[in-house]
């Protein structure tokens, strides 16, 4: 006889989804669900540690090993912000860049450099951005440099992206990022009049003509195997909505078939510019649609594109994973300001420069890795990881295993660390998605999509 260990559970439509603590899910049809809550379990779920009297320890140790970081020596991901400038004044621009702001000077970068390649371990994603890094040209060479120069020294690994607008023709900035083979971060928010109106240049001209041209440069770089893939982001906003198809479609016409659809934060200038925020309903709605034609294309067209942020959430949810592995700040990343000021992530960072400096975790010139683990503030923010269990709204969640409600979010938008789930927009989003996802998946055609190349994903 079986003994249930806990698990959550939701109704979806005529069926019930069940998970438990370990990321373990599956969905039982009404008569199922009837004998599992008698602890008579159907063979299909006999693996996957429901019963307390069957749990292989082995396992579950190891997937706690994995998703609660016992082997964690300091974050991989380090996010250097080089400079405030831009030459745009995007509409939702979290970071309010402007001409007026501050530059990094080499003191500082090099500072940086040695904070970060002071932490234990092996390998490091070092990612510049602003404002825009290349009004900083400057500097972004030579800390690229020094960076090198140390990864070389220390025999520990580096990995760069960059975080740019594009907005420019230069082609001798577009060779530096090819001949280093710098990752390129950037935006294509649809087509020109979609793109143009949220991102507009300073100087006359268009900023959508520019990306695609840069686009091309990077994407034949691409294909000669020197270096990787663009990563561009399409910033939801109320422009967006009802342009889904339009959106992916200028996406599938330059031929790049990785999407990600991230909705504007309320940070910076977003939150001047309050009529481009969407609300949960809205984004949720835009999100469906958007899915149902990557489904469509993918299924009738053969055009195999994909929306980033689901096949992330789709890797944890089929591998065990959880978000804490990934996105947890100050375990996965550390941020800095142009003055080395250290921020538990880049929206903490963002939320700094725009004058609240609560999440400040302590400077370069003034402090070592194990004094800032040692402030209440990184421990306050560390304490996050656990939410699931600390929240009884997150508790009793079935998807509280891949759930990625970020801190930052609760504290732009609600003032609070923890955050009130009930009115938690993000939350909202969420369990919406994870709806689904689930319902998705009990589809063998959507699935054979969804999950194709999964294992190449990373
Ligand atoms: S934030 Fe919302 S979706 Fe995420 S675990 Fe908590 S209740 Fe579930």
């Amino acid at each position: 006889m079986h003994k249930i260990s806990s698990y959550n559970f939701k109704k979806l439509n005529e069926n019930y989804l069940i998970s438990n603590e370990y990321g373990f899910y599956e969905i039982l049809n009404k008569k199922e669900f009837d004998s599992f809550k008698k602890a008579f379990f159907p063979k299909k779920i006999i693996d996957k540690q429901f019963s307390n009297n069957k749990l292989d320890l082995e396992l579950i140790h190891s997937i706690y090993f994995k998703k609660y970081n016992f082997d964690w020596k300091g974050p991989h991901t380090h996010i250097i912000s080089i400079t405030g400038k831009c030459n745009q004044s995007c509409l939702y621009c979290s970071a309010s860049s402007s001409d007026r702001s501050k530059d990094m000077s080499f003191k500082t970068a090099k500072r940086i450099i040695d904070f970060i390649f002071s932490i234990e371990n092996n390998e490091f994603f070092i990612e510049f951005t602003g404002g825009e890094p290349t009004s900083n040209l400057d500097i972004l060479t030579k800390i690229f440099n020094y960076a090198k120069e140390k990864s070389k020294k220390t025999a520990k690994s580096a990995y760069f992206s960059v975080v740019t607008n594009l907005s420019y023709r230069n082609e001798k900035i577009i060779d530096f990022f090819i001949k280093n083979n710098i990752t390129v971060c950037s935006s294509l928010d649809g087509p020109k009049e979609i793109h143009d109106k949220n991102r507009i240049k300073n100087a006359k001209g268009s900023s959508y003509e520019d990306v695609i041209y840069n686009i091309k440069l990077l994407k034949k770089a691409y294909h000669k195997g020197l270096i990787e893939k663009p990563n561009l982001i399409s910033t939801i906003t109320s422009l967006s909505l009802n342009n889904e198809k339009k959106i992916i479609d200028e996406y599938v016409k330059n031929g790049i078939y990785r999407i990600q659809l991230g909705m504007a934060e309320p940070i910076g200038r977003a939150l001047i510019n309050k009529e481009l925020l969407i609300d949960d309903k809205e984004y949720l709605k835009f999100y469906r649609n958007s899915i149902d034609y990557i489904l469509f294309l993918n299924i009738r067209k053969k055009i195999p594109v994909y929306e980033k942020g689901l096949k992330l959430l789709l890797y944890d949810i089929l591998n065990f994973h959880s978000a804490s592995k990934r996105s947890v700040d100050i375990y996965n990343r550390l941020a800095y300001d142009y003055d080395g000021n250290i921020y538990p992530s880049d929206e903490l960072r963002l939320i700094g420069e725009n004058g609240d400096k609560t999440f400040s975790l302590g400077n370069v010139f003034d402090d070592d890795f194990k004094d800032l683990l040692s402030k209440d503030i990184a421990k306050l923010v560390m304490l996050y990881q656990l939410n699931k269990y600390l929240l009884p709204y997150c508790f009793h969640c079935p998807y509280n295993n891949w759930c990625r409600v970020p801190l930052y979010y609760n504290y732009a938008s609600q003032k609070s660390l923890w955050g009130n789930m009930l009115l938690n927009q993000r939350c909202s989003i969420f369990r919406g998605i994870f709806d689904m996802i689930f319902e998705l998946l009990e589809n063998k055609k959507y699935k054979n999509v969804l999950t194709n190349s999964l294992d190449d994903f990373f």
